[in-house]
């Protein structure tokens, strides 16, 4: 009999004394014992998170280990501030909002309309953008999500899209597919056709852009990058848009942060929307927003106000087309992350991120390496490991083992995403440690040092599955490994970490 059950038994039975049974006494004892013992085990949600799940907590130890004793170089990757996390961990997660401030389908929402209306006065503020000609929403929930919307609230389906190919720097969302399969929804949902980098410069071929737009007449075009080290010509995606009548659509995830703090040019002066995550290089909450052109477009041949339809399309896509409920917690968080955006030590922290970045691009070719397009506009840099006679795949696998975090990268001429021949290495993540020049140094010569440990287990393998079994096996290579390992702990181990000050 289970507890329950059997606490029912005793207390149906509570009456026994009166009716003189005394057999039940006992049972009646016992009952209460259980109800005492259920009161005191009761769940009240207010227990420590230590107490309540130490199987959880000692995981996220182990993961704050491994980002404060590792050198992350994910260029997409950085470190929330404190109160970035505090409002990411606060009560506005209880909250249920959907709709928009003013106009919400659940009750209860005056505080919330606050928080999403602040967040919004924010995110116009942080772009300098006049809330006249600029509308933005704060509820997309990721990057991926408010690009979908934005197809979504523009285009109907089937209609004609154009991206940079991810091989060459663009977003999945983008319209990735391959020549047997279409991966990216965006590439299932409308017809994709990609542009591309000219492989000699490394930079986008805006004249096969120009021409390409001509033939298959996009009705969108986004300029946007994830693995791309030079500033976009925003001037001249706008005059390819107009020339075919197609939506510029920028999407800029990556450089939001520089862009907020108007270290590189933005493309608010050229396009029509705008997409961003929130967790990049703006150091936010993982969130997206999508801003939008409203107002005044122009005047037609009668002399009447043509009008911006943008604002209903976009607002309408994300909900009710696409989402529901708001994570409210990530748009406080985001408020908060964008008035640290507006700071003045914001705009030392990017003028930074791009002193660092040159920094690695100057170490890496004094080396010998191949930096692709030859050197770094932004926050990122593309190795091309070809020459070096290796792979971004394997290299990847040995700096991971030594704590130094990559991502590997296609480059032109690769021929399988599996082995792509470059890495892609972001300077955002250690500059928020405090980290300058002189460290992007040192943190280069320990990839290098990396790469020739590398470059020496393949020596012992063939395949990438034998090259990776060496590094885990082979006593001198693991023993090299171990060794750049702990170089590598004690050094980032040393610098300050937002956000967890005690490590
Ligand atoms: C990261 C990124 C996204 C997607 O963001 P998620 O938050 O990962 O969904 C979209 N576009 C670009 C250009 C990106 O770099």
């Amino acid at each position: 009999m289970g507890n329950r059950c059997r606490l029912r038994t005793a207390i149906c039975h509570g009456d026994s004394r009166r009716y003189g049974y005394p057999g039940l006494r006992a049972l009646e004892n016992q009952g209460r014992q259980l109800l005492q013992a259920t009161a005191r085990s009761l769940w009240t949600g207010n227990e420590n998170l230590a107490d309540l799940d130490p199987e959880l907590v000692s995981i996220i130890k182990k993961e704050k280990d491994r980002q404060v004793h590792g050198l992350e170089l994910i260029a997409s990757e950085n470190f929330a501030s404190k109160a970035v996390q505090e409002v990411l961990g606060s009560c506005l997660t209880n909250k249920y909002s959907e709709g928009y401030p003013g106009a919400r389908y659940y009750g209860g929402n005056v505080y919330i309309d606050e928080v999403e209306k602040l967040c919004q006065k924010r995110a116009l503020e942080a772009f300098r953008l006049d809330p006249d000609k600029w509308g933005v929403n704060v509820q997309p929930y990721s990057g991926s999500p408010a690009n979908f919307e934005v197809f979504t609230g523009l285009l109907k389906p089937h209609d004609r899209i154009m991206g940079l190919d991810l091989p060459d720097g663009g977003h999945l969302t983008h319209g990735f597919m391959t020549d047997t399969k279409r991966i990216s929804a965006t590439s299932v949902f409308f017809e994709s056709m990609p542009y591309r980098i000219n492989p000699q410069t490394g930079y986008i071929d805006y004249d096969k852009l120009r021409e390409t737009a001509r033939l298959f007449r996009p009705k969108l075009i986004i300029a946007g990058t994830t693995a791309y080290s030079r500033l976009l010509d925003y001037k001249t995606y706008r005059e390819i848009c107009d020339e075919v009548k197609a939506y510029m659509h920028a999407d800029m995830a990556h450089i939001s942060g520089l862009v907020a703090a108007g270290v590189i040019p933005s493309p608010f002066d050229y396009a029509d929307v705008v997409t961003s995550t929130t967790h990049k290089t703006l150091r936010g909450p993982r969130s997206g927003m999508i801003f939008f052109r409203k107002g005044k477009k122009g005047v037609d041949k009668k002399g009447n106000d043509i009008m911006y339809d943008l604002e209903k399309k976009i607002n309408g896509a994300v909900f009710p087309a696409l989402q529901g409920g708001p994570h409210q917690n990530s748009v406080g968080a985001l408020a908060v992350a964008l008035k640290e955006a507006c700071s003045p030590d914001f705009k030392v922290y990017q003028e930074q991120v791009l002193k660092n970045a040159k920094s690695m691009a100057k170490v890496l070719m004094d080396k010998g390496y191949h930096v692709v397009s030859g050197g770094t506009d932004v926050h990122l840099v593309l190795v091309d490991l070809k020459s070096k006679g290796t792979d971004g795949a394997r290299m990847e696998r040995v700096l991971e083992l030594a704590h130094i975090t990559v991502n590997k990268n296609t480059c032109a001429g690769d021929k399988s995403p599996m082995t792509p021949g470059g890495l892609r290495l972001g300077a955002p993540a250690m500059t928020s440690r405090g980290m300058k020049e002189s460290e992007f140094v040192r943190i280069m010569e320990l990839l290098d040092k990396g790469v020739q440990i590398g470059l020496k287990a393949q020596k012992h393998s063939k395949t990438l599955k034998e090259f990776r079994e060496v590094v885990i096996t082979n006593e001198e290579i693991k023993g090299q490994i171990a060794a750049l390992k702990e170089e590598v702990r004690e050094f980032a181990g040393a610098y300050p970490m937002p956000g967890f000050s005690d490590h």
